[in-house]
């Protein structure tokens, strides 16, 4: 049994809380050496209270300072680091192996590639990084010598389901789809729903999993399976014609992978975290996770549909931008973290998400990603104009490259 040296980024959201849950089952196997955030400083003086890890990081500095003297104060011998600069530090520690990525959006980026550069065992939540990183991230990954694996759960399916080992390529393997599964969020069944005037809370009440705020909307719109496409197409090096996505409302088949020979493979659970990020913590070792075992015989159904690219165009935004140019997937990420951002601060309705992701894809100029500047220009250039569409004061469109958080 391996002894696995932790670095957690996001600890205080849901995978946070998912993944300390599943740690401290297994004290054996697994030590928490760094744990980091954004600002909430009193949940994470809460976390090294009962998981005493060596580091913590905060990303604003003035919060890093309050949970320092709380710890002294307590006589807790956790170091605390603050900042971008922070976050990178604690996902490149000589003495951590395994960098769980679970900051929400953008913000992600710079710290799981700190972990790339420095040959981690990366355990992916954070999509957005993988969107917008694209094919740097993924070289990032190998000229580190680092491990890739998923935690988004449908990617996790996917990767069960592959042979291993896999060398990024489906045809050598015989693959003809990758099939990703989508509940279709809150809004899929209810024809009724006038989208214009729906509040952040319905938006929000996803019917089968428990989530953060922004992956809770990006459902509601299936932006979340647009993005998901996006982090397929870089995780399994396949070409944007070969994954498709079907509607399965219950959320127990989690994704799908389909053979040349016409075998089906899938993965199945209860749709509960703990289930993906426990295989990739344990991987290739299986452990207890928490989550509930799947009774068959008490699921009376297993249903699947094609999805409505009408009523959610954000799935189709997605697909073009990955069929148009470096830059399209990094410009759409930023348009919607702008717009899901100003909706859940009630300054932009449901229904301007869309219609500002496409206004961006539309104005942007960067289209050429070579080097990582290129990212964070296309990724400033895209909330600039987002805000602008948006009429939002110009603060709220602040670039990555600024060190802007999203959220919390
Ligand atoms: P959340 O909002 O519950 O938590 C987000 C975490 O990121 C918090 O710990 C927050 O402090 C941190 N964070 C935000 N901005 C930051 C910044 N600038 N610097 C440092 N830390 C920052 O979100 P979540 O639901 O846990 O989702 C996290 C990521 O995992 C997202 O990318 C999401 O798409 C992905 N994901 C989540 C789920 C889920 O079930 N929750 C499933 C699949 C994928
Ligand atoms: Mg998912």
């Amino acid at each position: 049994m391996t002894r696995r040296r932790l670095t957690l980024l996001g600890a205080t959201g849901s995978i946070g809380d998912s993944t300390l849950d599943v740690v401290a089952r297994h004290p054996d196997r697994f030590e928490v050496v760094a744990l980091a955030a954004h600002r909430n400083a009193g949940k994470l003086l809460e976390l090294c209270r009962r998981h005493r890890p060596r580091v913590a990081a905060l990303h604003d500095a003035g919060r890093a300072g309050e949970l320092a003297r709380a710890l002294a104060a307590e006589g807790i011998a956790t170091r605390v680091v603050a900042g971008q600069a922070g976050l990178c530090e604690v996902a490149s520690l000589p003495e951590v192996d395994t960098v769980l990525a679970a900051i929400v959006g953008a913000a992600g980026l710079p710290s799981s590639l700190a972990a790339a550069a420095a040959g981690k065992r990366i355990l992916l939540a954070n999509k957005e990084a993988l969107v917008i990183g694209g094919a740097l991230f993924i070289e990032a990954v190998q000229a580190g010598g680092a491990t890739l694996l998923p935690i988004d759960s449908e990617h996790n399916a996917v990767y069960q389901c592959l042979p291993s080992p896999y060398a990024r390529n489906p045809a050598d393997a015989g693959i003809r789809r990758i099939l990703l599964t989508a509940s279709g969020g809150p809004f899929f069944a209810r024809t009724d729903v006038d989208f214009d005037r729906v509040t952040p809370d319905e938006a929000c009440a996803h019917p089968n999993w428990s989530m953060g705020r922004k992956i809770s909307v990006d459902s509601a719109t299936m932006m979340n399976k647009g993005l998901e496409v996006i982090e397929a197409h870089w995780l399994f090096g396949a070409d944007v014609d070969r994954i498709e996505v079907v509607i399965h409302p219950q959320s127990v088949v989690h994704s799908l992978v389909e053979y040349v020979d016409g075998s089906v493979l899938a993965q199945l659970g209860h749709p509960d975290m703990r289930t993906p990020i426990a295989q990739a913590l344990a991987a290739p070792e299986r452990i207890e996770s928490g989550a509930a075992a799947l009774d068959l015989a008490q699921l009376s159904l297993l249903s699947f549909a094609r999805p409505d690219r009408e009523r959610f165009p954000c799935l189709d935004l997605a697909y073009d931008a990955l069929r148009a140019d470096a830059g399209a997937p990094i410009a759409l990420n930023a348009a919607n973290e702008v717009a899901v951002d100003a909706f859940l601060a009630g300054r932009a309705r449901f229904t301007d998400i869309p219609r500002a992701c496409r206004a961006v894809l539309a104005r942007r100029s960067v289209t050429r990603i070579a080097h990582i500047d290129d990212a964070l220009a296309a990724d400033a250039e895209a909330r600039m104009i987002a805000g602008s569409e948006l009429g939002l004061p110009s603060r709220s469109g602040a670039s990555l490259a600024a060190g802007a958080g999203v959220m919390q």
